[in-house]
């Protein structure tokens, strides 16, 4: 009778991340998180474990770091000055960039460490490398409307919006 989690449906969940060792990495708190099944708006691994799920539903997904975020790969991370930075760019540990690259393609940056004015930035992700363990709540499923499927991610109700 209710809507089964599919490509196309915008998900409302409760989550609790924890890594390997049980300590809670990130969890949503009392908020509704809301994505797009099929949009890569969550990793693979929860994407397929939500898969058939429905309103109601507790999942527990244990994702090895290839289903997460992925294994740690390229160079280790590189220290640059805290001056190459926008002013007013807030500097933190786990922050996301997007830097152009030497031939001009897009690459994803975190800063992974920061030590006075040393700033070490990472090409993977912070949580890339890690089995991770998710504890979901399923709160709300239903069909994605045109223009969420165009932008590839859910707008909740006061998205005022946007691209
Ligand atoms: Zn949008």
């Amino acid at each position: 009778m209710s809507d089964k989690i599919e490509n196309g449906m915008v998900v409302g969940l409760h989550y609790k991340l924890t890594g390997a060792d049980g300590a809670v990495i990130d969890s949503c708190d009392d908020e509704e998180f809301l994505y797009l099944q099929g949009g890569g708006n969550i990793v693979p691994g929860l994407e397929q474990a939500l898969e058939g799920h429905g309103v109601g539903d507790d999942v527990a997904a244990s994702l090895t770091a290839e289903e997460g975020y992925g294994e740690r790969e390229g160079p280790e991370p590189q220290k640059v000055s805290r001056e190459v930075f926008p002013e007013e760019a807030e500097l933190e540990v786990g922050a996301y960039f997007a830097a152009e690259g030497e031939e001009g393609e897009m690459l994803d940056l975190w800063i992974s460490k920061i030590e006075g004015d040393d700033v070490y930035i990472d090409h993977n992700h912070p949580l890339a490398g890690q089995a991770l363990n998710f504890q979901v709540k399923v709160l709300s499923v239903r069909a994605a409307t045109e223009e969420e499927q165009e932008h590839g991610h859910p707008h909740g109700p006061d998205d005022d919006h946007h691209h």
